[in-house]
């Protein structure tokens, strides 16, 4: 058995940044950029008011109640024009432009307007540069704003739009295909005969490469026939990026997609020292990646937890703590036993945090086949080899809904 660390530097190394478009903005939700963005402009691009009042020299408002007579009014969207010179006031609303003249501006609710609106009382004076938004106070131009490598949220794209930038360049989106094999599985709602199942990993994995922020291709259930695996897993490295199978990687497995990865692919089988998802194969099939998950269906996820999603998201361009789901520590609410087996054992736990503290508990049958407990589970808690977590024991726990 090889160590965890050993099998991710092995998949990550096999695993290259995909090349770099040139991308609407609009459409860049989840891509990575491939180069830093920089600003070409003042943000904000004018000096403009944070609330809704009266633009004001603040100077005047000194010895507060003080009467001004109100010689204009600025909406949002209007170019300045009357300026603010001494006793006098101009109303404004919050993002109008900063009169010529004016250096404050004294809130509405700080002010009294006489019935013909030609004087405001200023109740409480106001220092220079209240409530002004300064023109470049968010962004100046020739500043960086996003380096390379950033997956980009919402706010990027608003930040994006705010600076008129509609092309960018990112890394390509992967897309990654998903295949099921092996003889007792079936698809869809038809009933079973004696020992079938349904494979049910396809339906998560294509899930999880999605949540990934990766294309999921279904590459379908290929019926268990040398010639039929060959030609699916060719057709999918044609069309994808990288592959995910599962089942048929344990030892002694007889799968014909163990057969012909073996004999079409380059692959290094891999036991990895943990449980679940011990068993594991990562290649490449020309130069498209290969991960060869385990078959049980918690095994599957663990397996595309610890190993595949970091693969995939290098490829998508991410680095470093990107790569991997968010470790934090965690105390043990109840007992989390296990035996000792030389193995890290990678327990599905419910997470609920108390003042500050991330408590877990166990979210259900620990089998690897018990994928119910998987689905609830909220984190994977890391168990050393040993006799597992007492009761306020504490743990490294993988954050599993999360970047
Ligand atoms: P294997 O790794 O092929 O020996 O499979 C291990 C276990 O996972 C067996 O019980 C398989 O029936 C099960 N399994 C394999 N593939 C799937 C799948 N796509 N969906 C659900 N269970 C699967
Ligand atoms: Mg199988």
């Amino acid at each position: 058995m090889i160590p965890l660390t050993e099998a991710h530097t092995y998949v990550l190394q096999g695993c290259a940044p995909l090349e770099t478009a040139s991308t609407r903005s609009a459409e860049a939700l989840g891509l990575v950029t491939a180069e830093p963005i920089m600003s070409n402009e003042q943000v904000p691009p004018f000096n403009n008011t944070a609330v809704d009042g009266y633009a004001v020299i603040a100077s005047n408002t000194a010895g507060a109640p003080v009467d001004l007579n109100v010689v204009g009014a600025i909406a949002a969207g209007q170019a300045p024009s009357t300026p603010v010179t001494a006793g006098t006031a101009v109303r404004i609303m919050t993002g109008a432009p900063l009169p010529d003249g004016a250096d404050a501006i004294v809130m509405v609710e700080d002010t009294t307007t006489s019935d013909d609106q030609t004087t405001v009382t200023i109740n409480s004076s106001v220092e220079a540069g209240s409530a002004v938004r300064r023109a470049g106070e968010d962004m100046q131009p020739g500043q960086q704003v996003f380096d390379a490598g950033t997956l980009l949220q919402p706010g990027h794209l608003g930040v994006l739009a705010t600076l008129g930038i509609e092309e960018i360049a990112t890394h390509r989106r992967p897309l990654v295909g998903v295949i099921s094999t092996g003889d007792e599985l079936v698809e869809g709602a038809q009933e079973l005969a004696p020992g079938q199942i349904r494979d049910s990993n396809r339906r998560t994995l294509l899930a999880m490469v999605e949540q990934a922020g990766c294309t999921p291709v279904d590459l379908g259930l290929i019926r268990d026939d040398e010639a039929a695996v060959e030609a699916a897993l060719r057709a999918g490295a044609q069309q994808c990026d990288a592959i995910i199978t599962s089942g048929g990687v344990s030892m002694g497995d007889f799968d014909y997609v163990k057969l012909v990865l073996a004999r079409i692919a380059d692959m290094r089988w891999m036991q990895i020292a943990i449980k679940p998802a011990k068993p594991m194969a990562f290649g490449t099939l020309g130069d498209t990646p290969i991960f060869g998950l385990p078959g049980n269906p918690v095994s599957s996820m663990v397996s595309f937890e610890l190993l595949a999603r970091p693969g995939l998201r290098k490829m998508m361009g991410l680095t470093g703590d990107q790569l991997d789901r968010p470790r934090i520590s965690a105390v043990a609410e109840g007992p989390l036993p296990r035996r000792p087996d030389g193995k890290t054992h990678f327990a599905r736990v419910n997470l609920r945090w108390v003042d500050g503290t991330a408590l877990i508990r166990s979210a259900g049958g620990q089998g690897s086949h018990q994928l119910s407990a998987m689905a609830g589970a909220d984190a994977l808690a890391v168990l050393p080899d040993g006799d597992g977590l007492a009761e306020g024991d504490s743990a490294i726990v993988f954050v599993l809904h999360g970047d």
